[in-house]
């Protein structure tokens, strides 16, 4: 391996005592106050909710976990969710993915208001990320960024290439890198399928890949020395029949090839906790 290691964790942890300082300051009564409200139990959903109360307890925020029954109706969930915005002692309201099926996500989290919303899903905040307010975007592109900037190198006229659309990810990440004056080119199925997509990612000096394919992006996919940031997380069993989780980057080949790459796990995923302990404490300050 020839790249440098661009670890979250160190990073998680400087965030994390930032919140907890910001914390600590408060009255009792007043520590900010996180709302996670999941229906059905998706062991997915559930080991992320674990992981917030953890994260949650370490910096003194209030977590509570609101388990709803898989066959709520989606008028009920909104219903919870209304509850929880009417409700003064709640600073934030994050809506665990995936909801069942017959629920429309978009639907809840267009529900939750603006000021309590700390993953940035409300349309609202999506569209403040547009006008360049990078507080309101989801944690995990508020994450990259960070990760992105950390590395100290010039975004000004950058070629940054994004593999992956959606509202969460793809999208906030290419407009909030827009926003620091990045070229910013955005990659998805459609490119993957014109076969144009190792064209675009061997021209990027920063490539940021949220796809959730494994090993999609291999190292002969990637600009020698570019910085290569991994959003994707994907279980996959090893040559023991193991489960393991792994990006979108194939970490073996690609950090040969990368001057920084982050690893998976522990390089995005503990800065996008990180940032949700920290939308929750900005959130209370300003509903305060
Ligand atoms: P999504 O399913 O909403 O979007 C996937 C995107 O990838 C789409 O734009 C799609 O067009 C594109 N895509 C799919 N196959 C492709 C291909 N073969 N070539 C090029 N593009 C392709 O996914 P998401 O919610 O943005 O998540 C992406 C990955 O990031 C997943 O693995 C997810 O688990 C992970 N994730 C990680 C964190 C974290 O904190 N580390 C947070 C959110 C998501």
């Amino acid at each position: 391996m020839s790249a440098k290691l661009l670890e979250g964790g160190p990073i998680a942890d400087v965030i994390k005592s930032e919140v907890q300082a910001a914390v600590a300051e408060l009255p009792e009564e007043q520590r900010p106050c996180l709302v996670a409200v999941m229906a059905g139990d998706n062991p997915g959903a559930q080991a992320y909710a674990r992981m917030q109360r953890k994260a949650c307890e370490e910096v003194g925020i209030v977590y509570e976990l609101k388990e709803l029954d898989e066959a709520i109706t989606e008028a009920d969930l909104i219903g919870e969710i209304n509850r929880l915005n009417r409700d003064e002692a709640v600073d934030g309201i994050i809506l665990q993915m995936p909801v069942p099926d017959h629920i429309n996500a978009r639907a809840v989290q267009a529900a939750i208001d603006p000021v309590k919303d700390v993953d940035g899903v409300n349309p609202a905040n999506l569209g403040a990320v547009v006008m360049g307010r990078a507080g309101g975007a989801p944690c995990t592109a508020q994450a990259v960024v960070r990760l992105v900037e950390e590395t100290g190198v010039d975004l000004y006229g950058a070629e940054v290439v994004v593999v992956g659309h959606s509202e969460i990810v793809g999208k906030p990440v290419a407009l909030l890198l827009l926003d620091k004056f990045a070229t910013t080119t955005v990659c998805h199925i459609g490119t993957s399928d014109a076969g144009m997509l190792e064209q675009h990612t061997t021209g990027a000096d920063i490539l940021i890949v949220a796809v959730g394919v494994a090993g999609l992006i291999k190292g002969n996919m990637i600009k020698p020395g570019a910085t290569v940031i991994d959003v994707g997380i994907n279980r996959i069993k090893d040559e023991e029949g193991k489960s393991k989780m792994v990006g979108d980057v194939e970490f073996e080949s690609a950090s040969e090839v990368a001057g920084i790459i982050t690893p998976v796990p522990g390089g995005v995923g503990p800065v996008t906790t990180a940032m949700l302990l920290q939308s929750t404490l900005h959130a209370a300050q300003l509903q305060r």
